[in-house]
């Protein structure tokens, strides 16, 4: 590391805002409280600030030297709509019921905040960093919300950057991967309809829980029997409701499940599978079935060379065992893919040491990787925006 936050205090002050964002956590699009101090601080930090970008997203944007060039610097703001588990209450505990950080967006926003804190009042770049926090990235629905306000063209910026903090990677370390990096997540909801009848007379029905039964069955053939050796890819289903009366066959099923890929065309196969086999299975039991199948998360793919180009300049300042470039592909999604859709740039892996995992109701963003996060967004944007590009 080549930063030191201990001088002025930085770093007991950004402590302080991560265990208030995380007393005080906001559900997606609802993080004015969030946002209000986001702002606070940016303005404090001297950099001008746009509030309600995409619902309650903020921008803060700080131009130094005479380059064009523009980057955007990513946090997500959100909490999860979790209770904390009351025997890990701690000082910084949620004040709000039901709510809690337990992805550590807290986290996100205050290395983001640091990293701010730092280039405004030590510089080194030429160029302008747009700081972009987001709300509700849990949804996958908060950068949708602030592309769709204009974010890129009142933003303007030709590359993205961003990072999620990960439970068991070691405090200090970083991961990222040319290519895609996390999946998308479809979701899935397939009515079965057959008839309810007497459970003494099942010729007289038709029983969409047996359907169902084997729909879940078949449905596994998909990842082993469809998809490529090689590709990854997982189709879980996870819910099932029937009416449930005990003495009735079951005359309709609904099942649902979530699907994750790192593909369009993956993505559509699984898509086109999951139709033919709900359809014809149910149908072999005498049902119909009608299939619901949404996208809510596009995969995060990585730009190959500035992937290569963050692996390169982490490894200069955090050493080469401190750095992995060619991590493997990881099945949880990302909103930040939405805004690579658009620009090219690359995401990360940080360590968060040994926490609980992520969306568990005991975990807690493990406030020694800040350091680590400051220094990541300040180097990247120094690396990016060169002060010898002039
Ligand atoms: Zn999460
Ligand atoms: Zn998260």
């Amino acid at each position: 590391m080549k930063l030191d936050l201990n001088q002025d205090g930085i770093l007991n002050k950004l402590v302080s805002i991560r265990r208030d964002i995380h007393a005080n956590p906001e559900f997606g699009f609802q993080e004015t409280r969030t946002a209000g101090r986001v702002a606070a601080f940016l303005t404090a930090c001297g950099i001008p600030v746009t509030t309600g970008v995409g619902g309650t997203g903020v921008v803060g944007t700080l131009k130094r030297g005479t380059s064009n060039r523009s980057i955007i610097l990513r946090a997500d703001m959100d909490a999860l709509k979790i209770q904390e588990t009351p025997a890990h209450t701690r000082a910084h505990g949620s004040l709000n019921p039901g709510y809690m950080h337990a992805c550590g967006h807290d986290g996100h926003t205050t290395m983001l905040l640091g990293a701010a804190q730092v280039l405004a009042a030590q510089g080194g770049f030429d160029g302008t960093v747009q700081f972009v926090f987001q709300p509700a990235e849990e949804w996958g629905k908060g950068m949708l919300a602030m592309l769709e306000d204009g974010l890129l063209e009142r933003f303007p910026a030709s590359e993205a950057y961003g990072l999620h903090n990960v439970p068991g990677l070691a405090i200090g370390k970083f991961e990222t991967r040319a290519g895609a990096f996390r999946s998308a997540e479809d979701n899935f909801t397939i009515n079965i309809r057959g008839k309810s009848v007497h459970s003494a007379r099942p010729q007289q029905g038709r029983d969409a829980l047996v359907a169902a039964a084997a729909v879940i069955t078949a449905l596994q053939t998909i990842i082993s029997r469809v998809i490529t050796p090689g590709e990854q890819a997982v189709v879980s289903c996870t819910d099932i409701k029937v009416p449930g009366i005990r003495n009735v066959i079951c005359g309709e099923a609904e099942i649902s499940g979530d699907c994750r890929s790192f593909s369009p065309q993956v993505s559509a196969l699984i898509e086109r599978e999951l139709r033919t086999v709900a359809e014809n299975v149910s149908r072999a039991h005498g049902c119909e079935a009608l299939v619901e199948y949404t996208r809510e998360f596009v995969p995060t793919v990585n730009h190959p060379e500035l992937a290569m180009e963050v692996g390169r300049v982490l490894t200069g300042v955090f050493g080469v065992d401190a750095v992995d470039a060619n991590a493997r592909p990881q099945s949880g999604s990302e909103d930040f893919g939405q805004l690579l859709l658009k620009i090219p740039g690359c995401f990360v892996n940080i360590g968060n040491g040994a926490t609980e995992s992520l969306h568990n109701s005991a975990y807690d963003f493990n406030d020694e990787a800040i350091p680590f996060g400051v220094e990541f967004f300040a180097t990247v944007a120094r690396a990016r925006l060169p002060l010898t590009s002039r």
